[in-house]
């Protein structure tokens, strides 16, 4: 159980000033959080960037082009000549070394006389501007009293926001949830906090949130490194403790010649790749031993690790035992079942699939079935380890496109056989060095090489204004039998305005090629979405309008052509894995990258390298190092899945460090336990590790 010490870090965000419930919504949508906001998530909401007030000059020392606050009377209003025109209304502020007008456009002429009345003396903080010969600055961020000013701070936090919310809200919420930090035990070592001269936990949120200066929130700062040390930590804890418990049940040696398998590879259409055969026999070779297999199966997208996994589980279905397969979607579940049931009936492998969504009879017979041995291979979401699921003798448990599933997934799936062998599938392509803060310690295999036969990918960027030529092309696509996806970023118009709703699309999509076009997105029923999915399968409709539920792993061999809207918007990554979707069967198949110019630097590069390569290990790297350059978007998003504060590019240094002090502890007590432990402890609930904290307590 949560210590009650935290408690007051996940209350609601609502328990912070300035929060109602208005303001607490805007907040669960910016913090990710639709089941509610907590005050622990504004607090590791942290700024990205810094507004420097430090500057109070003189007006005649005014640096113009930067951020200046000065202090100033009030001399003249120069209001427009009457209410209806457009002209500006300009405020002429000086002090004893000369003048600045303040500009408002569309102003409230009422709000800026009372805000400043002619003789009053006023701190005005903005950013200066020479124009037209003259000193101003216009829509001027602060104007204050001299209360006011007193409370000014010199840096000032700039957070990421949402529509609706504003800096200060967000600011004054964070400060709250500052104040509510109950004070912490130190769970660093003396022997890292010393020589990475690290602040306390409390010092390092504290800086970040109340800069002194720019530089306080740097990322290769000792602040940011101390939280991004500490997540760390909390994870590599979490995953040493989840690993001895696995270890500690010795696996089972799984007797099988490979008769199943080789049954099922004769029923494969094609035939294995070097990179398949070399991978299945890494996992037979895991298999057969006492040792408990926990293997990672790392191959971009397109590799071809499913039958590598049904190979695997036909292995450990020869020895008697059964295997399940957890997808981390309805449709990727249903997909793999549709895909393998077919072989695995010629290969007599008893498979059935579990999901969230059957039927109470459907659900019962096949639990029944499972139970009984009746069932050798179980496909499904998480359904499948419910505690309501009984295998009779589960062998092999494999997971795909596992970044999508956290610890406590994990660890479900290991409570259903004890002693399962486990592999976990990746498209992810991440460095080697890197794997270990995704997955802790795992054997990896990798499939680098993809099938063959397989054609290229044309990518091609093209600003949004040439949509007519991209429809025309679509339009000759379709006509000869093509199949296409179009993805777009967001759900709702109502997101944010210029944003290309995927409705929007489909309904503009529809007045031209009629109805031959499917939607299909996240706020749809699962139902619905199944639907929309297989429509497009059979070829009922050839064009699919999308979000990017189809980012992962979706498999639509006669889809040959994906267009992306706002490509700027995504992530190299994300992108690679949604050009993935295509390319898949023999037929030639293009990927159009849509933008809304102008490009920044860093989304310019993003969609050259994807432009020029379909290697996912480059990509990976060219996306650590793009973000490296301090892309401040990419850098937010860039989400290590599962962190909130380490950016691999940045911190990937401390990894070794926070593994081997999880170690040291985990070594002087393996649960622990004791008054020395209390600050890792609670380190594991703050960074909601609480799966692996239970497992500290249980044993
Ligand atoms: P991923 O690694 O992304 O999960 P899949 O397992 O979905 O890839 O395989 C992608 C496609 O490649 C599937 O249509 C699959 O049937 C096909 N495929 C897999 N292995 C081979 C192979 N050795 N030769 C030809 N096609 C293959
Ligand atoms: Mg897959």
């Amino acid at each position: 159980m949560r210590p009650s010490l935290l408690d007051p870090l996940f209350a609601p965000a609502q328990a912070l000033p300035g929060v109602g419930p208005k303001n607490a919504k805007l907040f669960d949508k910016l913090l990710d959080r639709p089941e509610g906001a907590r005050v622990i998530d504004v607090l590791f909401h942290l700024p990205y960037a810094t507004l420097d007030r430090r500057a109070r000059p003189k007006i005649r020392d005014a640096i113009p082009d930067t951020i200046v606050t000065i202090e100033a009377k009030v001399t003249d209003h120069r209001g427009p000549p009457n209410m209806r025109s457009r002209a500006p209304f300009k405020v002429l502020v000086e002090d004893e070394t000369g003048d600045v007008e303040l500009v408002f456009f569309l102003a409230n002429h009422d709000w800026v006389r009372s805000r400043l009345p002619i003789g009053a003396t006023r701190w005005i903080s903005g950013k200066l501007e020479i124009w037209d010969g003259h000193r101003q600055i216009v829509h001027p961020d602060r104007v204050m009293n001299a209360e006011e000013f007193a409370r000014l701070p010199a840096v000032e936090p700039v957070y990421g926001l949402t529509e609706g919310l504003y800096s200060r809200t967000a600011a004054r919420a964070a400060d709250g949830a500052l104040k509510r930090l109950p004070s912490l035990p130190e769970w660093i070592a003396e022997g890292t906090l010393k020589p990475l001269k690290l602040p306390s936990f409390a010092e390092a949120l504290d800086a970040m949130h109340r800069p002194k200066s720019p530089g306080d929130i740097d990322p290769a700062g000792p602040a940011a490194t101390r939280l991004a040390y500490d997540e760390l930590l909390a994870n590599q804890l979490a995953l040493l403790l989840m690993r001895a418990r696995m270890r500690t049940t010795v696996g089972r040696a799984h007797r099988a010649e490979g008769a199943l398998g080789r049954r099922l590879e004769a029923a494969l259409p094609f035939s294995l790749t070097k990179a398949q055969r070399k991978a299945i026999e890494d996992i037979r070779a895991d298999l057969k031993s006492e040792k408990r297999m926990i293997r990672l199966l790392q191959g971009d997208v397109g590799s071809g690790k499913t039958v590598v996994a049904l190979l695997a589980m036909a292995e450990v279905v020869e020895a008697g035992r059964q295997a399940a397969m957890m997808a981390p979607t309805e449709i990727l579940a249903r997909q793999h079942y549709e895909r393998m049931a077919p072989l695995a009936e010629k290969a007599g492998l008893r498979m059935a699939l579990i999901t969230g969504r059957d039927t109470t009879s459907e659900r019962r017979a096949a639990l029944t079935a499972l139970a009984a041995s009746e069932i050798d291979v179980a496909v499904g979401t998480h359904a499948l380890f419910q505690e309501s699921v009984v295998f009779s003798d589960l062998g092999l448990a494999v997971v795909d496109e596992q970044h999508r599933f956290g610890v406590r997934q994990r660890l479900a799936l290991a409570s259903k056989g004890e002693a399962a062998d486990f592999l976990v599938m990746t498209a992810t392509p991440i460095p080697r060095s890197l794997v270990l803060a995704y997955f802790g310690d795992m054997d990896v295999s990798v499939l680098r090489e993809k099938p063959p036969g397989r054609q290229p990918i044309e990518t091609r960027v093209l600003p949004i204004d040439r949509l007519d030529e991209v429809i025309a092309r679509l339009s000759k696509a379709l006509a000869s039998g093509a199949r296409a996806y179009w993805i777009c970023p967001l759900v709702e118009e109502s997101e944010t305005l210029d944003v290309a709703a995927a409705e929007e699309r489909a309904e503009a999509l529809r007045a031209i090629f009629g109805g031959r076009v499917g939607l299909m997105h996240g706020r749809m029923q699962g139902p619905e979405r199944d639907a929309a999915m297989e429509r497009f399968e059979r070829g009922e409709t050839a064009v699919l309008v999308a979000t990017t539920v189809v980012e992962v792993g979706v498999d639509v061999p006669q889809a040959t052509i994906m267009i992306v809207e706002h490509a700027e918007r995504f992530g190299l990554a994300q992108l690679h894995q949604l050009r993935g979707r295509v390319g898949r069967g023999a037929g030639r198949s293009a990927c159009l990258l849509l933008y809304k110019g102008p490009l920044g630097e860093t989304a310019r590069a993003r969609l050259e390298t994807l432009r020029e390569t379909e290697d996912g290990f480059r990509i990976a790297e060219e996306d650590l190092r793009l973000r490296g350059e301090g892309d401040v978007l990419g850098a937010r998003q860039a989400g290590v899945p599962g962190f909130r504060f380490a950016r691999l590019e940045v911190h990937s240094g401390l990894l070794m460090r926070a593994r081997e002090e999880a170690q040291a502890a985990l070594a002087r007590s393996d649960r622990l336990a004791g008054e020395d432990n209390r600050g890792l402890r609670l380190l594991l609930y703050l960074f909601e590790r609480d799966e692996a904290a239970r497992l500290m307590e249980a044993g």
